[in-house]
């Protein structure tokens, strides 16, 4: 079906124009992460008329998701989310050829990367955009840092040249969207930055673009701040080494003979984790280890977690601790 009047609204737009909409159709974006801004990110750019959307997520959606992954109904609840993703985007437009990978993002399975124009980052984990911002970087491949958190949303270009994501992010916040919470509607502002910059990344080129520009949006306060972000001196990534923090990330899951059992470690404080778990559901303290759901913290920083598979373990270590 196609049809000149679906994108008519679109062409109409000046900085889109027709040709604007044939490049748009042209492109090949990622999305890593089809949560809650990889949700919103993937409707507006399957709409908008982008011509290949590949989507990466190792999750399934939870009844927990629908308050914000607004592509999920209560009928996802237990299916992967890359499958379910990529039936609702067929749904919206069938123009659109959708490629759903169901893995978890690592050095060793990302060269699929090399195919698409312009990555997304909607992950809710540092590790992984630690390894976004590395590949990219070796690929000079330009993406798009967004984050949301409680009421606040952070959005950053970051292309080929300019500061990368280890410029100005060198250690792991305090707290997750299972610990803080998140606002459904700063998902939407955040993401509708975000793949705003991604169109006119495809549109105008790289350089329309400020590539030094941090976005941060309040929702509640009603606040839109721009921050300039300059290139650190000694950036591992700038300097085209490895990145220390990516490396450490890799190695720290060892899963345990007796099988179901994972040992992570954590340098969050023991005291911290404890007052933002106990905002959200029960835990055990005996003085030396902390119990909650099922992670089992101790005071140096050992985490047990049960779990069926290494990518679980992952993503309970991700909600929870944050990585
Ligand atoms: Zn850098």
């Amino acid at each position: 079906m196609i049809d000149s009047a679906r994108y008519s609204r679109q062409e109409i737009i000046a900085e889109i124009g027709k040709e604007g909409q044939k490049k748009i159709q042209k492109s090949h974006v990622a999305i890593i992460g089809i949560g809650a801004l990889g949700s919103v990110a993937a409707e507006l750019l399957a709409r908008a008329g982008v011509g290949t959307l590949t989507i990466v997520d190792r999750d399934i959606v939870e009844l927990s998701n629908l308050q914000r992954q607004t592509l999920f109904t209560e009928k996802d609840v237990g299916r992967s989310k890359t499958v379910a993703a990529a039936q609702r985007l067929n749904e919206i437009n069938q123009e659109v050829v959708i490629i759903p990978k169901a893995i978890h993002l690592a050095a060793h399975n990302c060269d699929f990367l090399s195919a698409v124009d312009l990555i997304l980052d909607c992950t809710d984990n540092l590790q992984t955009r630690f390894l976004i911002n590395h590949y990219c970087r070796n690929q000079s491949k330009p993406w798009i840092y967004a984050a949301a958190i409680r009421t606040e949303g952070y959005i950053m270009p970051i292309v080929p040249g300019g500061p990368c994501l280890r410029c100005f992010i060198s250690t792991a916040p305090t707290e997750t969207c299972a610990t803080a919470g998140v606002l459904n509607t700063i998902i939407s502002s955040t993401a509708s930055h975000q793949t705003t910059l991604a169109l006119k990344i495809i549109v105008q080129g790289r350089k329309a673009v400020a590539e030094n520009e941090l976005i941060k949006i309040d929702v509640w306060e009603n606040t839109i701040r721009k921050m300039v972000i300059s290139k650190k001196k000694n950036c591992p990534v700038c300097l085209g080494k490895d990145d220390p923090l990516l490396q450490e990330e890799q190695t720290k899951i060892i899963p345990f003979c007796s099988g179901k059992k994972y040992q992570m470690t954590t340098k969050k404080d023991f005291a911290v984790l404890k007052k933002f778990w106990e905002k959200t559901g029960e835990i055990l303290c005996d003085g030396e280890t902390l119990s909650f759901k099922n992670i089992l913290l101790f005071r140096d920083g050992r985490v047990l977690i049960k779990a069926n598979s290494e990518e679980e373990a992952m993503v309970i270590y991700n909600q929870w601790i944050g990585s």
